[in-house]
C-alpha cells in the first residue's frame, strides 16, 4: 500500500472511526465499546471524500478524492488522484474507487440485484468518469458543486459547459435512471484541497 493509502487510512480511523474489515471487504466502524456499527448512517461522505482529496493534495498528487458506498449499508472503496504519480490519464479518483470497488466484488457491475451503490466526489466528475459511471453499473452520482475550483487553478476539466451538462444529467436520468446530486459547498469544505495544492504549486494537467 502507497504511502498515501496509508494515510487516507489512518485519517478514516481516527477521524471517522471506520477501518477495512477482510470477510467482507469492506470499511466498518466500532463505537468506544467495541461495537461494529453501520458506518453509512452516521457519515457524511461528501466530507469524507473532501479529507481524502486534502491528503490526496498535501501529497502532491491531484486533489481529488471518491468513496464508492452502497447507500445504506457499505463503504466499499476510496479513490484519490494518481494521474502524475503512474503517468496514466485515466486515473482519476472516481476511477480508481470504481475499479476497486468491482474489484472486492469480482463483479463488472456495482449493479448488485436491488442494492443502490453511489458514488460520491469531492468536485463535479469529468466527462471521462461520468462515461465510466455510465457503464459502471453506479446507481446515483453525489458531489459538491465546485467544479469552479479546478477551473480556477488553470485543471483542464473537459467540457464545462451547463447546457451540456444538463443534457447530460437527462440523458443519465432517462436511460439509467441515474441521478446527478450536486451538494453546494456553503461551508468552504470543499475549497481546501485545491487551497492545498496551490499553495504547494502542484502541477497541472
Ligand atoms: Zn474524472
Amino acid at each position: 500500500m502507497s504511502s498515501v493509502n496509508v494515510q487516507i487510512e489512518d485519517m478514516l480511523e481516527d477521524k471517522y472511526g471506520i477501518r477495512m474489515n477482510e470477510q467482507p471487504q469492506c470499511f466498518i466502524g466500532y463505537d468506544s465499546a467495541g461495537n461494529w456499527y453501520n458506518p453509512i448512517r452516521y457519515q457524511n461522505l461528501l466530507q469524507m471524500a473532501v479529507d481524502i482529496a486534502i491528503i490526496s493534495a498535501q501529497n502532491g498528487a491531484g486533489p481529488f478524492g471518491a468513496i464508492v458506498a452502497e447507500s445504506t449499508t457499505r463503504i466499499f472503496s476510496y479513490g484519490y488522484n494518481k494521474v502524475i504519480s503512474i503517468n496514466d490519464s485515466t486515473q482519476h479518483a472516481e476511477i480508481v474507487a470504481i475499479r476497486e470497488a468491482q474489484s472486492l466484488e469480482h463483479s463488472h457491475t456495482l449493479q448488485l440485484g436491488s442494492r443502490s451503490v453511489n458514488l460520491y466526489c469531492s468536485c463535479r466528475p469529468c466527462i471521462q468518469c461520468m462515461g465510466a459511471v455510465w457503464w459502471s453499473g453506479i446507481k446515483d452520482v453525489y458531489y459538491y458543486n465546485v467544479q469552479e475550483q479546478p477551473q480556477r487553478l488553470g485543471f483542464d476539466e473537459g467540457p464545462q459547459n451547463e447546457t451540456f451538462w444538463e443534457i447530460l444529467k437527462e440523458s443519465f436520468k432517462i436511460q439509467k435512471q441515474t441521478h446527478l446530486f450536486a451538494e453546494e459547498d456553503e461551508s468552504g469544505y470543499a475549497k481546501i484541497p485545491f487551497e492545498i495544492y496551490e499553495k504547494l504549486n502542484g502541477r497541472l494537467y
